[in-house]
């Protein structure tokens, strides 16, 4: 299929009528794909405005609002809530969030992370001293953070919102009400999870008798999420906040068989989402603006364009349309040189001070010529040591390295040209396992997340502390990357992109943004590009997709090299030269773009 070849990613005829007073949903027949796995994809032209999400019902929630004259932040509530009923294993209103907005002037970075409770103490993920096995923390009480997309998405609303909050619900609501049709993805995460079955209400819910999963294209309702997205609605973000569904979250997590948590009223009544700076970074013609710390994903992603750029390529980086043996030694050893940093400075910045009292000290040019001087023709291995970015407070040790998975990306550009960029998350796919029905008593609800396993595990090592670890009211280090790339001369949006993955993000980010400059790809082929990863350790490459030549010549350089798979779930929107705009979802999940 060529690109550019769809207009529109579904198969229906959508009726949005344009009323002036607001907004009419009208829930479109849409049947789940077959298969998950790496499907193909056209990518999306639209003249003027466009939303892509990781599921089409979400995409098309998002592009009835804009059709309707909502704009960016409007549609980003709508895509949020569809998002938490048909894909609730990886985002929702028990989960944070980090939304980057661009009004047409000023960019703004919006802070829905979860905080840690007041009850907590460094010692969070340690039994008798020692670090709980990883899964165990994560499907228990200990892991919830109080949650903060609600917060952020009523307060980035507030202040840019066009259609009545209400009415941004009415997709999510109907869709919970009347059903939707289960899609593959959502089964086969079912299917394969190891600890929802244990909750009682979720293993009611999207299991049978025999612990079988709903299956694709089965209808399901969601009658208590309806419920508590109807009174969020009615009263705002503080129906979730104050009140019922407050009590019921503290209950279960408060209760839990295993380990409970110590979440109490108090933390979630108290949650504030913050309106941060966010970090604007110039990459030659481009300035790259993402999210600053408690994320550590534009500080990383950016120190590793920063390296590579200093780097010189004597062949094509682009071998077989895959990125080639050289670039990607580079790439992986910029990588390992980034990661050492993260583990040792990135932490909430009301805990932790920059190095030198400034995060941008880690992207100076001259610091990232000097760190790229570390890159030879042999790969550095796991021998990456941080460097001295700046003058510390305190002496931190390095964290090691834990996993992360989970989450969604929303891409956005409205009529009017502003723009968003929200990555969205309850951590680990159906996040602490805990399904909550917001003290309604109907079938269903919202999972609650598990980002406190965010932090690390062990508060210090060899008797210094790190600077990610658990302390009360603290927000957990986060790798998502929610981008918005401007042209330096115009000023100009260029492009919305992010990615969920966990740490990975990091790679997926940067290698898109890379091909998106220097290769000449749209959107869509940027981000079909195959995946190799490194925290510093080992290299992963995603199964299947580089000739073994490739392969080959990392391991002559000394890469311990292995295929996984890589389950990027890339969405980015481009303005293209002559100003329409084009959009791509990744291959590798069920995400499409819809525009006009
Ligand atoms: N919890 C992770 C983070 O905030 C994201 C998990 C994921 O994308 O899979 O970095």
């Amino acid at each position: 299929m060529s690109p550019k070849a769809a207009k529109f990613a579904l198969p229906v005829l959508l009726v949005a009528p344009l009323y002036s007073w607001g907004f009419s949903y009208e829930a479109p027949a849409i049947s789940p794909e077959s298969e998950s796995g790496y499907e193909e994809k056209p990518g999306w032209e639209a003249e003027t405005f466009a939303v892509a999400a990781a599921n089409p019902l979400a995409t098309d929630a998002g592009y009835q609002v804009l059709k309707a004259g909502g704009n960016a932040i409007d549609a980003a509530i709508a895509v949020q809530m569809v998002l938490n009923l048909v894909e609730p294993q990886s985002s929702g209103i028990g989960g944070g969030a980090f939304l980057m907005h661009y009004d047409g002037s000023e960019v703004r970075a919006y802070d829905g992370r979860e905080t840690a409770p007041q009850g907590v103490s460094g010692e969070l993920f340690l039994e008798d001293g020692e670090p709980l096995e990883f899964n165990e923390a994560v499907a228990s009480g200990l892991s919830v953070g109080v949650p903060g997309t609600l917060r952020m998405l009523g307060k980035a609303h507030a202040e840019h919102g066009e259609l009545a909050w209400k009415e941004l619900f009415t997709p999510a609501i109907t869709l919970a009400e009347e059903g939707f049709a289960v899609s593959n993805r959502l089964h086969t995460s079912l299917e394969s999870d190891e600890y929802l079955r244990r909750d009682p209400l979720a293993s009611q819910f999207y299991y049978n008798d025999e612990g079988e999963p709903i299956a694709v294209g089965e209808t399901l309702k969601n009658p208590a999420l309806a419920e508590v997205f109807r009174r969020v609605a009615a009263q705002g973000s503080a129906a979730f906040y104050e009140g019922s569904v407050a009590e019921d979250i503290v209950e279960r997590v408060q209760n839990h068989p295993e380990r409970p948590g110590s979440l109490a009223l108090e933390d979630i009544n108290g949650y504030e989402a913050l309106d941060r700076e966010p970090l604007c970074t110039p990459w030659q013609q481009w300035e790259v603006c993402g999210f600053p710390p408690p994320s550590s994903g534009h500080l990383t992603v950016m120190q590793i364009l920063g390296m590579l750029d200093q780097q010189s390529l004597l062949e094509a980086p682009l071998d077989n349309g895959a990125p080639s043996s050289t670039w990607l030694h580079q790439f992986l050893e910029a990588a390992r040189l980034a990661f050492a940093d993260r583990g040792r400075y990135i932490a909430d910045p009301d805990f932790v001070e920059a190095p030198g009292g400034d995060w941008s000290l880690m992207l100076a040019p001259e610091y990232l010529e000097k760190r790229s001087e570390l890159i030879g023709e042999m790969s550095m291995g796991d021998s990456a040591e941080p460097g001295n970015p700046g003058e510390l407070a305190v002496s931190w040790a390095s964290q090691p390295n834990q996993p992360e998975y989970g989450t969604s990306h929303i891409s956005i550009v409205d009529e009017d040209g502003n723009a968003v960029s929200m990555t969205t998350t309850i951590e680990q796919a159906f996040g602490s396992r805990i399904l909550s029905d917001g003290g309604t008593g109907l079938a269903g609800g919202f999972l609650l997340n598990n980002e406190l396993t965010d932090f690390s595990f062990v508060p210090e090592v060899d008797g210094d502390p790190v600077a990610n670890r658990v302390e009360p009211g603290k927000r957990p280090r986060s790798s998502m990357s929610p981008t918005l790339v401007f042209d330096q001369e115009s000023g100009e949006l260029v492009a919305s992109l992010g990615s969920p993955g966990g740490a990975a993000i990091i790679h997926y980010t940067a290698r898109t943004l890379v091909a998106m400059r220097d290769w000449g790809l749209n959107a869509q082929e940027a981000l079909n590009l195959p995946h190799a990863i490194t925290l510093g350790g080992e290299v992963y490459v995603e199964e299947d997709r580089f000739p073994e030549a490739t392969l080959e010549a990392l391991r002559e350089r000394g890469h311990t090299v292995s295929e996984r798979e890589l389950t990027s779930g890339l969405q980015a929107i481009m303005r293209l030269d002559d100003g329409t705009l084009f959009g791509g979802a990744d291959p590798r999940r069920e995400g499409v773009v819809m525009g006009d």
